[in-house]
């Protein structure tokens, strides 16, 4: 009714209904066609090969070889796994350099693996490993370094091959949320001496679970499918120590479903992207964090950045507001790993220097919900929400602080 002049619906938090009935989470997984998935499990079942380097998984390697643009891929039944794998066939030993501000289970692996994590800082306008940073954390105890292309945003490549270059260090990539993305027209996959992907249900590609090492060394292609073997070769001759990491048929049918939908995916991807930069273009207090020029990137995250200063509210008040509206924000990765256990207890060893980029990027940023799980008007209705709880600073201020603490 042109000229009437609707009262806005009053936000949740300040006792209105919640703007979505269900909740809008982030990393719904993509399910682009699961009626080939079906057909094809099916006929894993028919041949009687679920698993051990069968069809499916044989020809998932080939395209994912394909799409990294390198000549090796062994799929693995997780990313966790797959580097774990990979740091075994490589034969670190002692300290590996990496960003304290990834997810846990990057520093993980290599504890497990008897290394110790080293964190170091990040480039806060990238959000990416600072090369700078990482050269200081070298000592003669150091054998690689872990690069992290944090949120598909490809990290420094070529500062981290000099540096690494510099002082005959290892590098690998955790490429867990990289797949599709590329830095100066050459696909992730291609860095360093080997990269690593993440086929976890969340992540932009998924096969349920899963994972992919992708190398153009020929000899530690071999040895890596050793050791995600049990250390057996051909004719099954044990010839290493070796794990189990091999990936099953099911879950190559669908990873190779969802690697064939990869332009359709990068399209809804893309297009939410561009929604959310129009919808919060004005909002003060609020970026969204883009892409570097020479990056073309999956767009698997939406992140924004909470000015605390210039929205009123701190990125943890612009979270609860949203919760309220049943829009269920992350806050990855926030504190780092530097902050989380068992690394927190003993800072000389695994954090010799201060991370306070890690720290501050942490505090401010929220990850808003994309994939084919949402819609775009979805995206526009959290975009419109987003604008209202800024506008409405104080009154959401005051009433998250008038909350019973554990409700905060
Ligand atoms: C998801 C993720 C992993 C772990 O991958 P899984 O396949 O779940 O084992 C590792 N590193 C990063 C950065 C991740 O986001």
């Amino acid at each position: 009714m042109p000229g009437t002049a609707f009262p806005a619906p009053a936000l949740a938090v300040l006792g209105g209904d919640p703007a979505f009935a269900e909740p809008l989470h982030v990393g719904r997984p993509n399910i682009p066609r699961p009626e080939r998935v079906l057909r094809r499990i099916r006929e894993a079942m028919d041949r009687r090969w679920l698993t051990h380097f069968g069809p499916l998984v044989r020809e998932f390697e080939a395209r994912l070889a394909e799409t990294a643009g390198v000549r090796h891929c062994v799929a693995v039944c997780n990313a966790t796994l797959g580097l774990q794998v990979l740091a075994r066939a490589a034969e670190l030993d002692g300290e590996v350099v990496l960003p304290s501000f990834t997810f846990v289970a990057t520093a993980h692996t290599l504890l497990w693996e008897g290394l110790t994590p080293v964190f170091c800082d990040i480039d806060e306008r990238t959000g990416n490993i600072d090369p700078d940073h990482a050269r200081r954390l070298v000592t003669e105890r150091t054998s690689a370094v872990l690069g992290v292309h944090l949120w598909g945003h490809p990290a420094p490549t070529e500062e981290l091959a000099r540096l690494a270059a510099d002082h005959e260090l290892a590098l690998f990539y955790d490429s867990a949320h990289a797949i599709g993305s590329a830095h100066a027209g050459r696909a992730v996959g291609g860095f360093g001496g080997a990269e690593v992907f993440s086929f976890h249900a969340t992540k932009f590609i998924n096969s349920f679970e899963g994972g992919a090492v992708v190398t153009d060394d020929d000899e530690l292609a071999e040895r890596v499918r050793l050791v995600h073997n049990y250390g057996r070769g051909d004719g099954a001759r044990v010839r290493s120590i070796g794990t189990n990491a091999k990936m099953t048929e099911v879950a190559a049918a669908m990873g190779l479903t969802c690697l064939e939908e990869m332009p359709a995916l990068l399209a809804v991807n893309r297009e939410h992207h561009e929604r959310y930069r129009e919808g919060l273009a004005d909002v003060p207090g609020v970026r969204l964090r883009e892409p570097g020029p020479a990056d073309r990137v999956n767009h698997q995250y939406v992140v924004i950045e909470v000015d605390a200063e210039a929205s009123g509210l701190d990125r943890d008040a612009v979270a609860a507001a949203l919760a309220a509206e049943n829009v269920l924000v992350r806050t990855h990765f926030h504190p780092g790993c530097h902050r989380t256990e068992p690394y927190l207890r003993e800072p000389r060893r695994f954090a010799p220097l201060p991370l306070p980029r890690t720290e501050a990027l942490g505090e401010r940023v929220i990850s808003l919900p994309t994939g084919t799980a949402v819609t775009g008007k979805e995206v526009s209705a959290v975009c419109a929400l987003l604008r209202r709880i800024v506008e409405h600073a104080p009154s959401v201020r005051r009433a998250l602080r008038a909350r019973p603490p554990a409700t905060r």
